[in-house]
């Protein structure tokens, strides 16, 4: 409805605790990821024999009440929040998918994208698998819920089944997945083997329990205990955590943009608060692109913290310039032309008490399409802002993203098809910067050895494994359903 940008495509929850209400405490853990996926929610639950679920379209607090949340009983379950592009599959392609097997039942709530769906979706097919969506975590969990020999011969046996399945997936899925699987007995954290997508562990007195962010601890008061590491199974049942690798662990590629803009503010991603690491990102900015000005503005929220780095670094005046309608969200009422074409003012009123006739720095988290910066510069010009520079607290955008966050295709990135300058003519500012990559990663790492250890492809193009050729230059998702529609088509 109104450009965001980009999109984190989801956020997974899972929890093991005999005695506690996890059906309610998982709602509330979502509610902590709301910011990870905003169209739809889920929640499964297990009593150590059947499960209960409840899926629907909309905010965490649209899809659940005491209603159907009273259903949901057991001692395990695992949530979701999801983001997906609207349309007819969105109700189908709702996590967690769930689904009843030799073992009992297998719920999988995942966050990431595999690159190889189509290949999965066709070995799954040649062997008689029918599927009803277009999601890779249909794929993920139907290759569980085959005899793991199916895949690979080699892998070695464990008393426990599922472990030796979710090594079997791990064996042949390429690309981004944190999951939250649960089964009759035990929740599983299983991590992708370079780590691409956030996955943490934590603890209370009566159990345990799994999130994308460490937010969600906080919000349900447990203690965490780490992250869940690339290549990693992690069993939580009633023998407590164990362990397990999975595949050997590949050269680490965490989300750079988990930092930059993804994560909430208060979560803890690789011992770092994120909040400290925007901060820094914002210092840093000032120190590459200074610039005389009276007033450094952030655009809320997701920026402000660097406006204040920014701020303090320069010895300029942080304040508030743009007042966010926090409530607008993803609606899913479509606007009326006369709103659309006001575009940006629906989200943000300018504050011209604290504009008028000053030299303002905007600082921004990303510029990912372009149509949302020069609104906004409009916007405080119109407030009476006598200059307006645009600092922006990383580097371009210039390739998409296919390992799990819902971006642009690449000829929509601005910083694709233009140079900077061109840019700053674009959106109408005084002057426009971006952070450095290099700076970038300095803060995010501090050392330089260690660099290695992120995925940045957006900014640098370099991605962390091969990507197929019939995905680049398209979203993957858009490729997902072409596949969705012609399979459904030969089949029907
Ligand atoms: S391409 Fe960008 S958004 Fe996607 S995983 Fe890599 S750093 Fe994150």
């Amino acid at each position: 409805v109104i450009e965001t940008g980009l999109r984190e495509e989801c956020g997974v929850f899972g929890i093991y605790a005999p005695g506690h209400d996890v059906s309610r405490t998982t709602f509330f853990a979502l509610y902590a990821l709301q910011h990870r996926g905003q169209e739809g929610a889920g929640i499964v639950t297990c009593n150590g024999a059947q499960a209960a679920f409840h899926k629907g379209v909309g905010l965490v607090s649209q899809v659940f009440n005491e209603d159907n949340l009273r259903p949901l009983k057991g001692h395990l379950a695992v949530g979701h929040t999801r983001y997906s592009t609207t349309g007819s599959n969105t109700e189908r392609n709702l996590q967690p998918v769930v689904i009843e097997t030799l073992a009992g039942p297998l719920a999988v709530a995942h966050n990431g994208n595999l690159v190889n769906t189509s290949a999965l979706r066709k070995a799954l097919m040649e062997r008689g698998v029918g599927l009803s969506t277009s999601t890779d975590s249909e794929v993920i969990t139907q290759i569980l819920a085959a005899p793991p020999s199916v895949w690979s011969s080699e892998l070695p046996h464990e008393d426990d089944s599922w472990v030796t399945s979710i090594r079997a997936l791990m064996s042949v899925a390429e690309g981004a997945y944190s999951l939250a699987v649960l089964t009759r007995n035990a929740i599983y954290a299983v991590r992708d083997p370079r780590g691409v997508r956030p996955l943490s562990l934590a603890e209370f007195e009566t159990g345990w329990a799994v999130a994308s962010e460490t937010c969600a601890f906080s919000t349900i008061g447990a203690r965490t205990i780490r992250e869940v590491e690339p290549g990693e199974i992690v069993r939580i049942s009633k023998h407590g955590l164990t362990s397990f690798q999975g595949v050997p662990a590949k050269r680490k590629a965490l989300c750079i943009f988990e930092h930059v803009y993804l994560a909430r503010p208060d979560s803890v991603i690789e011992g770092k608060s994120v909040h400290a690491v925007r901060h820094e990102m914002g210092q840093r900015l000032a120190e590459e692109a200074p610039v005389e000005a009276d007033i450094v503005i952030g655009v809320p929220d997701s920026a402000t913290v660097a406006a204040k780095g920014y701020a303090h670094k320069m010895g300029i005046p942080f304040t508030d310039g743009l007042v966010k309608n926090r409530y607008i969200g993803r609606t899913f009422i479509e606007p009326n032309d006369h709103l659309r074409k006001m575009g940006v003012g629906l989200k943000y009123n300018p504050l011209p008490s604290t504009l008028k006739g000053k030299r303002v720095v905007m600082v921004d988290d990303s510029i990912v399409r372009g149509n949302t910066a020069g609104p906004l510069v409009n916007l405080l010009r119109t407030a009476g802002a006598a200059e307006v520079h645009v600092r922006v607290a990383s580097p371009p955008v210039r390739h998409p993203c296919f390992l799990g966050v819902d971006m642009a295709v690449q000829n929509d990135l601005i910083a694709h098809r233009f140079p900077v300058d061109r840019i700053r003519k674009h959106i109408g500012a005084d002057s426009l910067a971006y952070l450095s990559e290099e700076g970038m990663l300095e803060v995010v790492k501090g050392q330089v050895e260690e660099r290695r250890g992120h995925c940045s492809a957006c900014f640098s193009g370099h991605y962390p494994m091969q990507v197929p050729e019939d995905l680049y230059g398209e979203r993957t998702k858009q490729k997902l359903e072409a596949v969705w529609a012609s399979t459904a088509g030969v089949r029907a």
